[in-house]
């Protein structure tokens, strides 16, 4: 059993040692739960009057977490909650705060996915984690931290988590409790970095949880899921995928496989074989070359390359499935919001009229394009190769056309 006093001791004396608030990312796995755990027995050793800066304790909510997991993390953030304003700050509730941040509407999933066609992540094309985790994360921080900015950013990244990690971590190794963070003036400290697996459950297992949590549900939560480990609190681009989690995103399309879902499907939560199936679905039209844009005008459109069918389809799936689970898969204000984008990309195509624009080149020719048309059928020659850019539109009428499945409108940055 590795020595937590001397971690919790270290923990008092960072704590005691400046007035920079901390801020604590707990994504409800075992790592941030055993740094918050370790954090309650430091400070409530402490005399109550040394308590005197805040305590930031933030989870990440992407909105397309894992439902098991989030109902979790959910009834741990209220316990947490409860247990840090009336017990341990019970003297200055207001220092202590628990958070759940959230993307910002333009940069949820759905919107990305749906409303402007991006594919799903994969590895090289991973837009999700700035967008999901870093961006609202780093907000939060910028905005509650007092004029300076300043705060210690608290961790439960371990070396012993991947070989990558380890190295990384060993890169910022300089003898010093604290590492730079890329936000100013904020620093990273990660108590439990030389810790094992083993050592983690095993504290877990022995010390009672401190906000009345059951460490013993979370190892059940745990083996619900098989392989892999649980997914960081990402708060800057260099930390890890958490793609290979089990502690991450349902929609994942980063990893070939959802194993975690597999197994909570094969340990009992059946019901979330829908989610599965269309997960997978959305991983297959990912690979699927007729879902996109053609490469060669992939440039011209405004967004992310899905065609419109693809984008639809998908919303249609996805309002089906919320239709019969009891869960909400996409929030009315993301809905909303995608259906203007949608609509947008469509004009006319509900009435099967579609939009003509007349530009005028700059040498005084005029260029005729389709506000929608059938892409994958037109002839390039249709969109010519005139600089759109520098173009100016003259005049728009409505033309009739024919429906087609392989529609979407294209955009021209005028
Ligand atoms: S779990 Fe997957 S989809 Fe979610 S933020 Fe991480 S990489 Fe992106």
């Amino acid at each position: 059993m590795f020595n937590y006093e001397a971690i919790i001791s270290d923990i008092q004396k960072l704590y005691l040692s400046s007035s920079i608030p901390w801020v604590i990312g707990f994504s409800g796995g075992k790592d941030s739960t055993t740094v918050l755990q370790l954090v309650f027995y430091a400070l409530s050793a402490l005399p109550r009057e040394k308590l005197s800066k805040g305590i930031h304790v933030l989870s990440n909510d992407t909105l397309v977490e894992n439902p098991a997991i989030a109902n979790y993390v959910v009834r741990e953030m209220e316990k947490i909650r409860t247990k840090g304003e009336t017990v341990l700050f019970k003297h200055k509730p207001d220092l202590f705060n628990v958070v759940r941040v959230t993307p910002k509407l333009e940069d949820t999933f759905w919107v990305n996915l749906i409303g402007k066609g991006y594919p799903s992540p994969n590895r090289w094309f991973r837009w999700c984690t700035e967008r999901m985790k870093i961006n609202p994360t780093s907000s939060y921080i910028l905005n509650n931290m007092g004029k300076s900015g300043k705060a210690i950013i608290v961790l439960g990244s371990r070396k012993a988590e991947s070989g990558n990690r380890a190295a990384s971590m060993n890169n910022y190794n300089n003898g010093k409790r604290l590492r730079k963070h890329t936000l100013p003036n904020a620093f990273v400290y990660t108590p439990i970095e030389d810790l094992s697996n083993n050592e983690v459950w095993a504290y877990l297992l022995q010390a009672p949880n401190p906000w009345g949590g059951d460490n013993r549900r979370l190892l059940k939560l745990y083996s619900s899921a098989c392989s892999g480990g649980e997914c960081p609190f990402v708060i800057e681009t260099g930390t890890q995928s958490c793609g290979k989690s089990r502690f991450g995103c349902w929609v994942c399309t980063v990893v070939d496989r959802d194993k975690s879902m597999e197994n909570f499907i094969h340990n009992g939560e059946e019901w979330m074989k829908e989610l599965l199936v269309f997960r997978n679905w959305l991983y297959d039209i990912r690979q699927q070359t007729n879902q996109y844009v053609p490469r060669s005008i992939a440039k011209k459109v405004k967004f992310g390359p899905f065609l419109l069918r693809t984008r639809r389809e998908i919303l249609d799936k996805l309002l089906t499935m919320q239709e019969h689970l009891p869960l909400e898969l996409i929030a009315p204000d993301e809905l909303n919001y995608i259906q203007k984008l949608l609509a947008n990309d469509a004009e006319g195509q509900e009435q099967k009229v579609l939009k003509k624009f007349i530009f005028k080149l700059s040498n005084g020719d005029k260029l005729a394009t389709i506000s929608d048309f059938n892409i994958l059928l037109t002839p390039r020659t249709r969109l010519g190769s005139k600089n759109l850019k520098r173009v100016h539109l003259i005049k728009s009428q409505k033309v009739s056309y024919h429906f087609s499945h392989s529609t979407r409108v294209m955009y021209y940055e005028m």
